[in-house]
């Protein structure tokens, strides 16, 4: 079915195949249905290792490439199910492990890659800011050893299930700044203590199961070694964690991408309406042919992208294309993959309505089409910034 370029990830998709095969469809409805978090499955992501993969060997993970978390990712996506509930404890850690200080990457990264602290709560983005993150207004004011935190975040995922957050915050007002995107910076914190205590967590019921809520700080104490890196650098500490999510999201819509065509192909071979397979119709057959090749041009790009992550390359072009490309691929294929069940394509057991939701998620977040497209105008094709 795909034309995958032959990768040295068979037995981990075997892994996580095998994996899945013990959560099938009716778990995944059954959660979406109660908005519930899919504590088992995360747990066996978690106990089998799938989750620390990117954690180099020091710290307790298997240090393997991205590609290898692809990997993972993308086999759940294609099984049916979906990582969103735990896929940030894969990569969150990145901005510890590449600018926190030696104490903070020995305190915290062995107990993520374990399990036993979850790091998957990602605070950038607020109501008043939404995609133009200089503009968030949660300050964090230093007094002696602790900064004061105050402000709201929304669509900070999956806080009621983690242990720390990493947290943008102005330790600068945006106007006394030289440039719009200095005086922001990064801190861990350690939600098991604030809940309660300044920070407050209230979820956000949406058209898919996300466990994603809204965090108000008031008056919030964290220690000042709560830090990550030098203060009023971390915009751009978030920034080189988001080519990571990027990629990482594009292999799961590339894994939804897949799903939605093996379905829609084995029913269209199956289906008889006038005496024929409906999927000798070409009306039928032509979309699924172009969300196939769709698929299988976004899983190069990834594969570009990826390579240039791995060696640590500038990939800001490449991972921003991977998941523009691959989000629009899945959505072409749910598309079609609804369009060939007809009716059925609406019925909860077929799982397709649950999957068509869940992949349209990703032209919107974690970063939307057009703010990719603008970027490409202005970074690649020298045009006048547009925003
Ligand atoms: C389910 C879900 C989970 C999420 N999880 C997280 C999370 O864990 N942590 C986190 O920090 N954030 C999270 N987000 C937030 C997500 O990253 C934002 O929703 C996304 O970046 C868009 O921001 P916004 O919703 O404020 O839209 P806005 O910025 O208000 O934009 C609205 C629309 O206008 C368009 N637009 C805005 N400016 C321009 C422009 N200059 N040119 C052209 N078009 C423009 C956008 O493309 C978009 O289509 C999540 C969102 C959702 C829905």
């Amino acid at each position: 079915m795909t034309t995958d370029i032959p990768d040295e990830f068979v037995d981990i998709r075997d892994g996580v195949r095998a994996l899945c095969a013990e959560f099938p469809g009716e778990y995944w409805r059954e959660q979406d249905r109660e908005q519930a978090y899919p504590t088992e499955f995360v747990e066996t992501m978690t106990k089998n290792g799938y989750l620390a993969v990117l954690i180099p060997e020091e710290y307790g993970g298997s240090g393997l490439g991205i590609r290898a978390a692809m990997a993972i990712l993308e086999e759940v996506h294609k099984s049916g199910g979906n990582a969103a509930a735990c896929h940030a404890q894969m990569y969150t850690m990145g901005t510890v492990l590449r600018h926190g200080s030696e104490e903070q990457k020995s305190a915290y990264l062995p107990r993520i890659a374990s399990g036993k602290l979850r790091l998957q709560a990602f605070g950038v983005t607020e109501p008043t800011s939404g995609t133009d993150a200089t503009r968030i207004r949660t300050m964090a004011v230093k007094e002696g050893d602790h900064y004061r935190v105050n402000g709201q975040k929304v669509w900070t995922s999956r806080a009621e299930y983690s242990d720390l957050m990493l947290l943008l915050a102005r330790t600068n007002p945006r106007e006394d700044m030289e440039k719009r995107h200095h005086g922001m910076s990064v801190f861990l914190v350690d939600m098991r203590d604030a809940v309660g205590n300044g920070l407050t967590i209230r979820p956000i019921r949406t058209m898919i199961n996300h466990a994603t809520t809204e965090v108000f700080f008031d008056d919030l104490m964290i220690p000042a070694d709560s830090l990550i890196g030098e203060e009023g650098r971390g915009f751009r500490y978030i920034l080189d964690g988001m080519n990571a999510e990027r990629i990482l999201i594009s292999s799961e819509c590339i894994g939804d991408a897949r799903w939605f065509i093996e379905k829609a192909s084995a029913y269209a071979r199956d289906r008889e309406v006038f005496g024929r397979p409906i999927g000798q119709n070409q009306g039928i057959q032509f979309p699924m042919a172009r969300a196939y090749a769709q698929t299988e041009a976004a899983a190069l790009m990834i594969q570009k992208a990826a390579a240039l992550f791995d060696t640590g390359d500038p990939c800001g072009t490449e991972a921003n294309m991977s998941k523009m490309l691959a989000s629009e691929a899945a959505w072409a294929a749910a598309e079609m993959c609804v369009q060939t069940h007809g009716g059925y394509g609406f019925a909860e057991e077929y799982d397709i309505e649950r999957k068509f939701r869940e992949a349209r998620l990703y032209q919107v977040a974690p970063i939307s089409t057009n703010i990719i497209l603008a970027y490409l105008a202005e970074h690649v094709l020298d045009l006048p910034r547009s925003y």
